[in-house]
């Protein structure tokens, strides 16, 4: 039996090149005179980052906006980018297609829990025989469209996100809690912790909820 388990991996590939100096410029613009270039010489990170903690404290959030991260995103189940795709505002996705690619011999998530190693080896045979379905009926010229909706929801999915502090504010307020299923959560960790390593000074700003 081939098992073609996927793992969750994300990176961040692409961003603002200065996060912090991009939102301090938004922020002061809000309240001055004087053009853009005299602004810049007043800049400093520390500055910077005190500025925009009030900013943030007073929900004064469309300043968050004012920033770009687009992380790639491979072996997420296609259970969680149905949660994922819920968050609309401020996310673009572009997601592996099942209608064009052929997903003969895909790959699929491992469950979080079995209730023991029969239980495994079942899921795992379920997932060969799925396959086996599928293969037969694209032999059979039934087109990928229609054959794909055999496929289940561990099914693994690529898909390229693009999103906002503010955006990526909601979700981990929505999604780092234990009431979400592991997965999101591991997604919701990821997007943190790659943000906050590629911004430093992020995390004195925003907080990771629990
Ligand atoms: C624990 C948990 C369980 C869930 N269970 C379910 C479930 O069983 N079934 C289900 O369907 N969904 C479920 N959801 C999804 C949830 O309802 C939201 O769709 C999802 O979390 C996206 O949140 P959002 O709307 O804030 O995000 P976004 O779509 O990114 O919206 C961001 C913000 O914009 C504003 N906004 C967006 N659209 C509107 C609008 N039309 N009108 C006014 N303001 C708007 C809101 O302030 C919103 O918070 C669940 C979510 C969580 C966290």
């Amino acid at each position: 039996m081939t098992q073609k388990i996927k793992e969750l991996q994300i990176e961040l590939i692409n961003s603002s090149p200065n996060t912090i100096k991009g939102m301090w410029f938004a922020a002061r613009n809000c309240y001055e005179r004087e053009g853009l270039k005299k602004l810049e010489l007043t800049y400093t990170p520390e500055k910077a980052i005190d500025l925009l903690k009030n900013v943030y404290k007073l929900s004064h959030l469309s300043i968050f906006e004012q920033s770009f991260y687009q992380f790639n995103i491979n072996g997420l189940s296609r259970s969680c980018l149905a949660q994922m795709t819920r968050h609309r505002i401020g996310w673009s996705y572009a997601v592996q297609s099942q209608h064009f690619q052929k997903h003969d011999d895909f790959s699929y998530k491992s469950l979080e829990q079995y209730y023991s190693d029969q239980q495994e080896m079942n899921y795992f045979q379920l997932m060969e025989d799925i396959n086996k379905f599928y293969k037969d009926a694209l032999a059979h010229g039934i087109p990928r469209y229609i054959a794909r909706e055999v496929l289940p929801n561990s099914t693994s999915v690529n898909m390229i996100v693009s999103t906002n502090l503010r955006a990526l504010d909601n979700f981990w307020k929505l999604r780092s809690g234990k009431e979400n299923t592991p997965e999101i959560r591991k997604v919701s960790r990821k997007f943190y912790n790659l943000v906050i390593e590629k911004d430093k000074g992020l995390e004195e700003i925003i907080r990771y909820p629990c």
